[in-house]
This record gives C-alpha cells, structure tokens and sequence, in this order.
C-alpha cells in the first residue's frame, strides 16, 4: 500500500468548519494589540490566522483549530475572550 504524503495545507483542507458568525468565539482589543511589541500570535498558530496588515493584527476566527496556543503564549493579554465555540460550530477534524 502506498501512503501519499500531504502538504500542511492539504492536510488543513481536510477539515470542515461551521462557523458562528454570531458570536466570536476569539476576541482580541485592537488597542492592545497595537501596543503588543513581540505579537507572538503571528508565528506560532498552525492555522496561520493571525497575520499582519499594514502594521495591524489581522485575525479571523472562522479557521480556528481550538489548540489554544494563541492564548498561551499571548502576554500581554490582548486576546480578551477565549471560548471553544458553543455547540454544534467549529472545527471537525477530517483524517486521510
Ligand atoms: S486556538 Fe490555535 S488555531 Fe485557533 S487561533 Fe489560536 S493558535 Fe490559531
Ligand atoms: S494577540 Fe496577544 S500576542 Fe498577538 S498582538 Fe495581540 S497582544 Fe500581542
């Protein structure tokens, strides 16, 4: 049997989704972001959800994998609300 080896990002395209679009289950305090000076945010989500535009944070919830990682190493607190999201939305991890 051969096992074909996928990309990261195939491998992210497996997954599905149902996103909340009425209630966010991450909020980040644009304020604070601006201010944050290290915005470990950017390199350490699998999802590659953060992501810098024109010197702002950009973000969006609806590819979250709920790891959690964002709001670990997120120091200066600028993630003010961090819920998996209610039932029946978010991810549904898809494998092969
Ligand atoms: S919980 Fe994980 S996948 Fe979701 S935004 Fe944070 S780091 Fe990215
Ligand atoms: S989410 Fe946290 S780490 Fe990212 S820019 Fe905002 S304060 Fe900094």
């Amino acid at each position: 049997m051969t096992v074909k080896r996928l990309s990261p990002e195939e491998l992210l395209g497996l997954n599905k989704f149902a996103v909340d679009e009425e209630d966010a289950h991450i909020v980040l305090d644009k304020f604070i972001c601006a201010g944050c000076q290290e915005k470990t945010c950017l390199v350490v989500c699998p999802a590659v959800l953060y992501t810098l535009k024109d010197g702002e944070i950009n973000f969006d919830y609806a590819g979250c994998l709920e790891c959690g990682t964002c709001r670990v190493v997120c120091k200066n607190k600028g993630i003010v609300k961090w819920n998996y999201p209610r039932g029946t939305f978010g991810v549904n991890f898809r494998y092969g």
